[in-house]
């Protein structure tokens, strides 16, 4: 590490105003070691200590060294465009070695091609500004190589009808997609799958550790290794994944993809209609009732609030589950019949459950419908578990954003899932935060996350660094020109 970051090092012969730092080499030296040894290492590194080179350079020493793929993730866009406009390309000139690095973006910033051509046939457009629009992204859709929403600039940024043809993950068909292989987001991994450095965000990475194992939705390719950058956040958000939600969107999503079905038997295709406006009904009915705070006998409550590792807590959080009072009263009530919290739920369960029969019957169903059917699964599976309510280490929690009504059930405690997910399955696993330590240890964030062994550091951090690295680097071009350097 010294020969890259010492003061004889090739930073420095590259960039004769760069600070030589102890801390930053410090960190360096640290985070190989974890990678060789093959073990977990939490850092903290202030402002000033240079961290991101402090485990790049290394992480890509171990990536071409070993082969084994590194993932960094990030808390946020700024942090990201940081490493793949900047830092990855600068690297790149001075280091001996040439790698390879891919970004990847949570995939609903994606077009998905077989949603797109769906709505072509059917659009779901509302007004002539929309038109315009779709058909700029029908344009779009034929040239770009990414797929990725942030070439379309000169279109709005919250384009109404985006998340009804986005590659969001419950609602693609996987491998039984006719557009597999064009796919953008097949594309995506392929890019990843071929790089050394995979740049992604907190969001996408525990998106995809919640889904991993499964059938459907995880993107990223294998990895030896992750780097967790501003790390003070993942609490927050790998207890978002790992917890369950259903919303009044995702209904609307469900019926609105029930309606491209396409049925060669009319008798099928009117019940299919019926079945659809059961659903619609009773989906008001119910969410009108958790609205108005009634329907559920008026089981709201406020619970306390707990404190995460970023610092958070969740006051504002409505518990569903049911009140002593309740459970007197149900306590009287045959057994089967205990659950049963909400006419409203009731019923549109019951029409939920009519459509996944009705689908599951039709012989050589298509992959849209083996989709709904899944869908319909999950969500009744979802919606039966946060209004059952009685998993003690969840909490359930009712938000209103907009015209959205969103339930949600969330692990109070994220640490027996991270150590069975993460730091038991993965090798090296490097947390680093500006504000990781409390008191001078790091107790507390350990604790929280489950991570029983890890190498700690705090690194020596200095304030007067001047930019110097970074004003060098902005004169720089994008990370795209840079990547087309081979291995
Ligand atoms: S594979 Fe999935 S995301 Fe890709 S085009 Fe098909 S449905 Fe869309």
């Amino acid at each position: 590490m010294k020969t890259v970051f010492g003061p004889e090092g090739v930073i420095a012969k590259a960039h004769p105003e760069y600070e030589h730092r102890p801390g930053q080499i410090e960190m360096a030296t640290a985070v190989l070691r974890a990678f060789e040894q093959k073990h977990h290492l939490i850092v903290e590194a202030g402002t000033g200590t240079g961290k991101t080179l402090a485990y790049l350079v290394p992480a890509i020493a171990a990536a071409c060294g070993s082969g084994a793929r590194v993932v960094v993730s990030t808390g946020t866009k700024n942090l990201q465009e940081q490493l793949m406009d900047k830092d990855l390309p600068f690297l790149q000139e001075v280091l001996p070695k040439t790698f390879r690095a891919a970004v990847m973006k949570g995939r609903n910033n994606y077009a998905c091609l077989h949603r797109i051509k769906r709505a072509e046939s059917m659009p779901v457009l509302e007004g002539l500004d929309q038109i315009d629009q779709f058909d700029e992204v029908v344009r779009w859709m034929t040239k770009t190589e990414t797929g990725d929403r942030a070439e379309l600039s000169n279109l709005p940024e919250n384009l109404p009808f985006w998340r009804h043809i986005d590659a969001r993950s419950d609602t693609c068909l996987g491998q039984k997609c006719p557009d597999f292989d064009p796919c953008f987001i097949t594309r995506m991994r392929q890019r990843a799958l071929d790089a050394d450095i995979v740049v992604v965000n907190h969001h996408l990475f525990f998106a995809d550790l919640a889904l991993r194992n499964g059938a459907y939705g995880a993107v990223l390719p294998d990895y030896a290794a992750v780097i967790l950058d501003e790390a003070h956040q993942i609490e927050d958000i790998a207890s978002e994944y790992f917890g369950v939600q259903v919303s009044n969107y995702q209904i609307d999503d469900l019926l609105r993809d029930v309606g491209f079905l396409k049925f060669e038997n009319r008798e099928a295709e009117r019940e299919l209609t019926r079945v659809s406006a059961r659903i619609q009904r009773f989906a008001d009915m119910f969410w009108i009732s958790l609205r108005e705070g009634r329907g559920l006998e008026g089981r709201f409550a406020l619970i306390s609030g707990y404190r995460t590792a970023s610092g958070s807590d969740r006051p504002k959080s409505i518990n569903l589950s049911l009140s002593d009072k309740d459970e007197e009263q149900q306590a009287g009530m045959p057994a089967n019949r205990r659950q049963d919290v909400g006419a409203p739920y009731q019923a549109l369960d019951n029409a939920l459950n009519r459509l996944e029969t009705m689908l599951d019957a039709l012989k050589d169903a298509p992959a849209d419908a083996e989709n709904i059917i899944r869908r319909t699964r999950q969500l009744r599976f979802d919606l039966n578990f946060i209004i059952k309510g009685d998993d003690q280490s969840f909490v359930y929690w009712l938000e209103r954003r907009g015209r959205g009504v969103f339930l949600r059930g969330s692990p109070i405690d994220v640490s027996g899932l991270l150590q069975d997910k993460l730091f038991e399955k993965v090798p090296t696993v490097i947390l680093t935060s500006a504000t990781l330590s409390s008191a001078g240890n790091f107790r507390f964030i350990r604790e929280r996350l489950g991570l029983d062994e890890a190498e700690e550091m705090i690194a020596e951090s200095i304030f007067d660094f001047g930019g110097a690295l970074s004003a060098a680097a902005d004169a720089r071009p994008p990370f795209a020109t840079m990547g087309a350097r081979g291995r």
